[in-house]
């Protein structure tokens, strides 16, 4: 990489949203450069089966991570590995800064860098993570086969990794803080139906205990009778949901009080040609579909406002 370079596009993560916007803005013949730090795909790819992404009745996550990514690189896409630490707008052009010390130059910029996994912030969490505490079923479930684990939260990412999780498992304990859970109906009647989940309703965890080889037991407080108890277990897995990583969004772009970035309808910030796409944007739901969508509009977008900038007859009205 140089600083000669002016790109026309530079996507910033490699999720669904990210490879959408590549796959677009190769289509519209754009300069672009797509940065990941991580392998492509985003929480896509540790997603055990994708089961609502239209056309596709069922499809491992990874699997499908892994078909976007060849499309992408169908258009010859340029992904690089590296770090993305500052996005500085410009009049003139904006300035994307990476860990290694490179710097690009570039038109727009697009930024699909989704959210970390919340953490519960209870004693033990931060100790026994890696020896018991996970955010990954998909990483970390086949440690626990025929195992107790304990799967926290309500929403759909706990019920579909506690489906997993009972394929691997002994027995799964569900805790949820209420007496319903917020996951699509779907999942809630599989999990009830799992004879290998048990939910454990208005509870939450308070403490994760274990020793030297790990998680033992974690301690439960039912938040409707005070009443504590223990379960032993070998795991834990919180899906509580998850932080919008907006470290590099640029001093200045609004967002709303959870740390979501606003955007006009094309995924446009505040900045003319800084884009925010994906789980980051403020949107009601996040889904692979709405990403992928969301990152096929800012592509377009992009193109219209680069051939504009550059006087092109061809600028779509
Ligand atoms: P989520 O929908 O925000 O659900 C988080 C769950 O954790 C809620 O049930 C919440 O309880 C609970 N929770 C939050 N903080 C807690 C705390 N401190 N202690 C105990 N429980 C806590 O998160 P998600 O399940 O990760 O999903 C995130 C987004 O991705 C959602 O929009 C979801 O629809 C989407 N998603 C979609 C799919 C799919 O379509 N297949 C799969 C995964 C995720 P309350 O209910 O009390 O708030």
């Amino acid at each position: 990489m140089t600083e000669e370079i002016m790109y026309d596009v530079v996507i910033v993560g490699g999720g669904p949203g990210g490879l959408t916007a590549g796959i677009y803005a190769q289509r519209a013949a754009l300069k672009t450069v797509l940065i990941e730090k991580g392998y492509p795909g985003g929480q896509m790819a540790a997603t055990d089966t994708v089961e609502n992404w239209p056309g596709t009745l069922s499809i491992p996550g990874h699997e499908l991570a892994e078909n976007f990514l060849n499309h992408a690189k169908s258009y010859d896409l340029n992904i690089l590995q590296g770090e993305v630490t500052a996005v500085e707008p410009g009049l003139e052009y904006h300035t994307v800064r990476l860990a290694s010390g490179d710097v690009l130059t570039t038109h727009t910029v697009i930024i699909a860098v989704g959210g970390s996994p919340r953490k519960l912030g209870t004693p033990g969490e931060d100790k026994y993570y890696g020896k018991g505490v996970s955010y990954c079923a998909i990483c970390d479930g086949f440690f626990f086969r025929d195992k107790t684990v304990v799967v926290i939260g309500g929403g759909d990412s706990a019920t579909e990794e506690s489906l997993y999780l009972a394929k691997i498992a002994k027995q799964v304990y569900l805790v949820h803080r209420r007496d319903s859970l917020k996951a699509g109906i779907i999942l809630q009647e599989r999990v009830k139906a799992d004879p290998k989940i048990k939910i454990i309703w208005n509870s939450t965890v308070t403490s994760i205990n274990g020793d030297d080889t790990g998680v033992t037991n974690v301690l439960l407080q039912d938040i409707k009778t005070d009443k504590k108890s223990t379960i032993e277990t070998d795991g834990v897995f919180l899906f509580i949901g998850f932080n919008p990583n907006n470290q590099i969004i640029p001093a200045g772009t609004p967002m709303d009080a959870d740390g979501y970035v606003m955007t006009n309808c094309k995924g446009e910030t505040n900045m003319t040609g800084i884009f925010v796409i994906g789980d980051l944007r403020q949107k009601y739901a996040k889904q692979i579909v709405v990403a992928a969508g969301e990152g096929a509009t800012a592509a377009l977008a992009s193109a219209h406002y680069i051939d504009s900038k550059k006087g092109s007859p061809q600028a779509i009205k």
